[in-house]
């Protein structure tokens, strides 16, 4: 298996758990803000970490760390995922997989196998034209919605995110994402980070102040159960 990045201990990639993350290559979207483009784009040039020294990792931790976060790129390309996932539940440790949401089919297995324990999927826009904004290549919304469907059918504990890119989303986009997801359980904004962004022209922009994002997340409570900006 092809395993491109490791954080031994986060305290921030898993509510209320302290995991390590795993990152995965490849990723079928080009997000103008993503921060991973060099594991999407040019992960050729990075060093694979073997699954040996991450198991003695994830041994010596043991007790202390709760499970393991596979991201990405997006996971769910990767041939090698399910080994991955039985390789970590071997360990007796928990799963939480980050996705785009856009292979629903594999999640939908992921879920009858009783895989996972926890999955985080972005929404990057509405399902509609500005989705290819953010994303830059063509994207089928209806897997985007199927996947939505699925998650929030499951039984599986989960939450949905967007990152709030000035420019790209505001108020307006962000109540229509969260319509898209009416009930959901949790829904977490995550403001724009200029730094190291894919796209260049990006790094001028600034983040939205704490104040809008509270803004941001006072006008889709009545959506969703919970919200929270992280
Ligand atoms: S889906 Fe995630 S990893 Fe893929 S391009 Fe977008 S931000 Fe980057």
């Amino acid at each position: 298996m092809v395993i491109k990045g490791f954080i031994e201990t986060s305290f921030v990639d898993w509510d209320g758990k302290i995991c390590s993350v795993i990152f995965l290559p490849g990723c079928n979207f080009k997000c103008v803000f993503c921060h991973n483009h060099k594991l999407v784009f040019n992960y050729k040039d990075l060093p694979d970490i073997s699954w040996n020294e991450i198991k003695k990792k994830l041994l010596h931790h043991k007790g202390w760390v709760d499970g393991v976060c596979i991201s990405g790129g997006e996971p769910l390309m990767d041939p090698d995922l399910l080994s991955v996932i039985e390789e970590i539940r071997d360990l007796d440790l928990l799963v939480k997989l980050d996705t785009n949401g856009s292979f629903p089919d594999l999640l939908k297995n992921l879920f009858k196998k009783k895989l996972i324990n926890y999955v985080a999927m972005d929404i990057k826009a509405p399902l509609d034209e500005r989705y290819g904004r953010i994303t830059q290549v063509k994207v089928d919304l209806s897997k985007i919605r199927e996947s939505i469907k699925l998650i929030l059918k499951s039984r599986i504990d989960y939450e949905f995110r967007t990152t709030m890119v000035p420019g790209y989303l505001g108020k307006d986009e962000l109540v229509a994402i969260a319509k898209e997801i009416k009930g959901a359980k949790k829904f977490i904004l995550q403001n724009f980070n200029p730094k190291d962004t894919l796209c260049d022209n990006l790094k001028d922009v600034q983040p939205y102040t704490d104040k809008e994002m509270d803004g941001f997340k006072r006008a889709i409570e009545k959506y969703v159960e919970f919200s929270k900006v992280r």
